[in-house]
């Protein structure tokens, strides 16, 4: 037992030393790791971010409320690079409608329900307490045309999220039962 005990302190102290006289080469495996799976890094990211969607979401804001100066520092360095702000303003422009298109979204959706209805739990809403959902998400190359866009309440469509029409129904199926599924408590 104690020398079990031993060999774990040994081991500890013995990987601690080894990372500690690596550094380099293992941030460097670590970087190539990282840029090799990129894709899948990625995924595995989102994934876990869908699923603890509040958690990590106030995780985060508290960790900026904190570093408030060093957001703001980073920030103004991170957008001083062209690409980076190209980047942005590219991703603002995907998510501009015009307002022809928003006319006919709000339009159909009336027509279709009567009232301003959300097409996902069938909540009639008001003007306002609604919002733009993309069937496709703009995210996995959906576009602003009127045939993608469709109304949704806020909770639906933040608990949709990056999934699209199809995947978000499946999600409905699997997950609607689950006592802690969002669209239980609140919509439906
Ligand atoms: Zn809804």
């Amino acid at each position: 037992m104690r020398d079990k005990l031993k060999r774990q302190i040994y081991m500890r102290e013995y990987s601690k030393q080894y990372r500690k006289n690596h550094r380099e080469e293992l941030l460097l495996k670590k970087k190539i790791y990282r840029e090799n799976n990129r894709e899948d890094l990625r995924r595995k990211q989102r994934e876990y971010l869908e699923l603890n969607r509040e958690k990590s979401y106030s995780k985060v804001k508290e960790w900026k409320d904190n570093n408030r100066l060093y957001m703001k520092s980073y920030l103004l360095e991170y957008y001083r690079n062209k690409d980076n702000l190209n980047r942005k303003n590219e991703l603002r422009r995907k998510h501009y409608y015009t307002i022809s298109v928003m006319q006919k979204v709000y339009e159909n959706n009336i027509k279709e329900f009567g009232t301003l209805t959300c097409i996902y739990c069938f909540t009639p809403l008001l003007f306002g307490k609604d919002t733009i959902d993309h069937l496709i998400p703009i995210y996995k190359n959906g576009n602003n045309d009127y045939e993608n866009l469709e109304i949704a309440c806020r909770v639906c469509n933040s608990t949709k999220g990056t999934k699209t029409y199809e995947e978000f129904g499946n999600w409905v199926i699997t997950n609607i039962h689950n006592e802690k599924g969002v669209l239980n408590e609140t919509a439906i």
